[in-house]
């Protein structure tokens, strides 16, 4: 059950969940209709269920039409009552084909996001993290609704997950995560090597995603703000005395990529 990035708008991905021995697909934040009924009918696949992370837009705007369309189950946050069919909390469970994905809560980039956990099914599978507008690869979601504190904390129950664990996220935005990452972190190795083999990869009109936990543990700042040189070059970045505590230091982290060009 290996998901596919299905690109929508300016650099959205759809993810499609499908398994080898079915024609059912489900669709992670369906932002666009089309995107996704172009991909059925070219597969010969039907939708039978849409997870959703959070209520903006670009993740949400397809599922009235995909509903109608196909009577699909919808799984998520409780308050979008008029595109749900089954409201989701922390730790409810969702079986898709053979795995059964946990839902996290999330907030941060806003107060209702959500992702998506499966553990290993069977031996061979690494575990799988629908991640949204949380974690990037290389970053973290912006924070509209929520504040430094609950982003901070959503980034380290991602972090508790099992490092092998292959991270989704809804957006490519790697590069530029990468160009603040290493603004940060000149001389990370990892990052530096990383860098290159993405740069590479869009250069072919490749997709970056998905990642891994044990990558973005070496190379996102928003899951490496403890490190000492890295806090003290976003303070310098925006002028300011390096933070003590570590909800300020990740604001700084954050301030200093919002304010990144
Ligand atoms: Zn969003």
């Amino acid at each position: 059950m290996t998901p596919y990035p299905l690109p929508a708008f300016q650099d959205n991905y759809i993810w499609i969940i499908e398994d080898k021995d079915s024609s059912d697909i489900w669709a992670v934040d369906p932002g666009s209709a089309k995107a996704v009924l172009d991909y059925c009918q070219t597969h010969q696949k039907t939708l039978v269920g849409i997870l959703i992370t959070h209520h903006h837009h670009d993740h949400t705007g397809g599922v009235k039409k995909l509903k109608e369309r196909w009577k699909c189950d919808v799984y998520g946050p409780s308050h979008l009552t008029q595109l749900i069919t089954h409201p989701v909390k922390e730790n409810d469970t969702i079986q898709v084909f053979s795995r059964l994905f946990s839902v996290l809560e999330t907030p941060g980039h806003t107060l209702d996001h959500l992702c998506y956990f499966s553990e290993q099914p069977k031996q061979g599978e690494p575990p799988m993290l629908f991640s949204g507008d949380t974690l990037f690869k290389g970053g973290c979601g912006r924070i509209m609704e929520g504040t430094p504190e609950l982003m901070l904390a959503a980034m380290l129950k991602i972090a508790a997950l099992p490092d092998d664990t292959i991270i989704y996220c809804t957006h490519e935005y790697t590069l530029a995560n990468y160009r603040f990452a290493l603004s940060l972190e000149p001389d990370n190795e990892a990052l530096i090597k990383s860098n290159l083999s993405d740069q590479d990869k869009r250069a072919k009109n490749l997709p970056t995603l998905p990642s891994v936990l044990h990558l973005e543990k070496k190379t996102n700042p928003f899951l490496r703000s403890h490190e000492t040189s890295l806090k003290t070059q976003a303070a310098q970045q925006l002028k300011e005395t390096p933070a003590v505590n570590s909800v300020d230091i990740f604001s700084q982290v954050r301030r200093a990529k919002d304010s990144f060009s």
